[in-house]
């Protein structure tokens, strides 16, 4: 009897403890500067956390006082909190291990072979070597494979431009990847040959994305995985919680399989890429199945790119370059072959992203989606503009009409000259806008596509080098980087700003980054990183 009396009051407590479990919160963070991203309520002082949602934003007398006996309290001592960010636009180079040559950045050729030389008396034969050109290496007709084996005959040596639209190969690395004389170009690409039919190493757009994908397919698993964890290390240390991954090397089923082993506490959203061999047969353009391998994975939604960078001219224009007259840049496909992928998207559930450079690339497209379909249809599949650098003023009420919006990417403004030779100073007026696309109701979202330093990309954004007109506050960056990013892949009800109901991603930072000088913005990092209120990153910076 006594047992069974002893045995009551400890299911009592039992039931005690679990009614407590579900109303204490499990973590409050107090103390802070919490900015929420919530135009309602856009700063808090505390925050708590059950499972994985956020359950109260206040102030931190009212916070501290929901925490019961079992909750975790991170007093953050004044820092700032800011919505776990979300990479909308990013890429994971996935390569065998390889050397890399430490060029300076847009290289002159005799750079290129001084470096190149030194790098060859250490490498092992056979070896991959990597390396990174710009404008001067394109521009000059000299850059060839014969050029790169008369320095490097025994290595396969692989050198892509900066802005991952052009590549010039050695002939190990063509050979190691089948590209040979006799085969065919993808569609949207161009495999370059001399004046006898030899390809010459030169690789453009859908080229080189084929080059890519090959190479990706011969990357060891291991490796691949390797290269997953490393990057989300260095992310989850940058207040990143979400990576959106917007036309790979690797097939799509190859890399949810990788993702799926890594195993990392981290967000991913992975666009499928078709390559169409021949102008028929179509790799990687069905969805992926299934569609969401794991609760953190998802792998919905397909890129294609219309067009190049400014940097190398393959931008589509409406009106000549500036320094290359009557020449307007090229697009990669056919209207026929938009309205077919475009077409694609407005029959599926399937998210559509598409990069469009030039303002006759982007207007193909608005084109495209305006024939595809009805707007009210069009508005609920939000088409996304992957950069829209030259989204003239003239497209903005046709891009908002039919409810697309665009993924910008702030480290490529930094090339106001580059950008003042190509367009002319009456182009540079209205470029790669920001602050027009939100003031004209257009949703916007920030991708890196280029250093995943959300810091280096709310600097470029806040202060726009190539258009000042266009710069954003500090509020507007970061919320285009967090709800931003959310609504581009339809998950704002979610994720992307620090409410209730939401999921708790979030990033306590090293710095203020509505108030710290300028000059210290890039150097921030977080301190503490939640993913769905776990903690995945800890400087050690908070007790
Ligand atoms: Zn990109």
């Amino acid at each position: 009897m006594k047992k069974w009396a002893a045995n009551i009051s400890i299911l009592a407590w039992a039931l005690l403890v679990s009614a407590c479990a579900s109303t204490a919160p499990d973590t409050v963070l107090v103390n802070a500067k919490v900015f929420t991203s919530n135009p309602a309520q856009p700063w808090a002082q505390a925050l708590a956390i059950r499972g994985d949602r956020v359950v109260a934003v206040g102030d931190t007398s009212t916070i501290a006082a929901l925490a019961g006996s079992a909750t975790r309290r991170i007093d953050t001592g004044g820092r700032t909190i800011v919505p776990g960010f979300n990479d909308a636009h990013t890429h994971i180079a996935i390569t065998p291990s390889a050397d890399r040559l430490n060029l300076p950045f847009d290289p002159t050729l005799a750079q290129i072979a001084g470096v190149l030389r030194e790098q060859i008396k250490t490498s092992p034969k056979g070896r991959l070597i990597l390396g990174d050109f710009g404008q001067v290496a394109w521009g000059d007709a000299s850059f060839t494979r014969a050029w790169l084996d008369a320095i490097a005959p025994d290595h396969q040596v692989w050198l892509t431009a900066f802005t991952g639209h052009g590549a010039l190969l050695n002939s190990a690395a063509l050979a190691a990847i089948d590209y040979d004389d006799t085969m065919r170009e993808p569609e949207g690409g161009r495999i370059l040959r001399d004046d006898r039919g030899r390809l010459n190493g030169r690789l453009e757009e859908y080229g080189l994305a084929l080059a890519q994908r090959r190479m990706g397919m011969k990357t060891d698993p291991d490796e691949v995985v390797r290269i997953y964890r490393q990057y989300a290390a260095e992310a989850r240390a940058l207040g990143l919680t979400t990576t959106q991954l917007l036309g790979e090397a690797l097939p799509a089923a190859d890399a949810s399989k990788r993702l799926v082993e890594a195993d990392l506490p981290m967000r991913w959203r992975y666009f499928r890429y078709p390559i169409r061999l021949g102008g028929n047969d179509t790799m990687d353009s069905r969805p992926l199945l299934p569609p969401q391998p794991t609760p953190l994975i998802d792998m919905r939604g397909m890129k294609w790119i219309l067009d190049g960078t400014p940097i190398e001219r393959l931008g589509a224009m409406r009106e000549p370059y500036t320094d290359a007259p009557g020449y307007r840049g090229r697009l990669n496909f056919s209207p026929e072959t938009i309205d077919l992928f475009v077409g694609w998207a407005y029959g599926s559930e399937d998210p559509l992203a598409v990069h469009a450079f030039g303002d006759a690339a982007i207007e193909a497209y608005v084109a495209a989606v305006e024939r595809a379909g009805r707007p009210e249809v069009w508005r609920a599949k939000r088409p996304r503009i992957e950069h829209g650098d030259l989204l003239a003023p003239d497209l903005i009420p046709r891009v908002k009409a039919m409810g697309m919006l665009v993924v910008q990417n702030p480290t490529h403004f930094t090339f106001p000259e580059i950008f003042l030779e190509r367009y002319g100073k009456e182009r540079l007026a209205w470029m790669q806008p920001m602050k027009s696309l939100l003031d004209n109701g257009i949703p916007l979202a920030i991708g890196s596509d280029g250093p995943m330093n959300p810091f280096e990309n709310i600097l470029a954004a806040i202060t726009h080098p190539a258009n000042p007109n266009e710069a954003l506050t500090r509020e507007q960056a970061v919320s285009a980087y967090t709800t931003g990013a959310a609504f581009a892949e339809f998950q704002e009800k979610d994720k992307g700003q620090l409410v209730v109901g939401m999921l708790a991603d979030l990033a306590v930072l090293s710095a203020d980054v509505f108030t710290v000088p300028e000059a210290q913005m890039v150097a921030t990092r977080s301190v503490l990183t939640m993913l769905g209120g776990k903690i995945v990153h800890d400087a050690g910076a908070i007790h």
